[in-house]
């Protein structure tokens, strides 16, 4: 048996605190090819909203301006953690 004293668990909340602060939010839009169907996603640009035609851009696959936004998503990340 351990003669140690028992310390009880005490968790650091100015460290969980801290790991917060350094969270970031990443927002992702995904976008569909209406010509060749393809789904792929790319870093959220201002004035991006679901279902919106981005006569702007050209698909990756098929180069045909005929993108539409399929979904827009956002995430909690740790740019610290890779
Ligand atoms: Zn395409």
């Amino acid at each position: 048996m351990s003669e140690e004293p028992e310390l009880p668990m005490i968790p650091d909340i100015g460290d969980i605190l801290d790991r917060k602060d350094k969270m970031v939010e990443k927002i992702t839009t995904v976008i569909k090819c209406r010509s060749c169907n393809i789904k792929y996603d790319r870093p959220f640009k201002p004035g991006d909203f679901t279902f919106k035609k981005l006569t702007d851009e050209k698909c990756k696959e098929c180069s045909k301006d005929t993108l539409v936004i399929e979904e827009i998503y956002s995430e909690w990340i740790n740019p610290k953690k890779k």
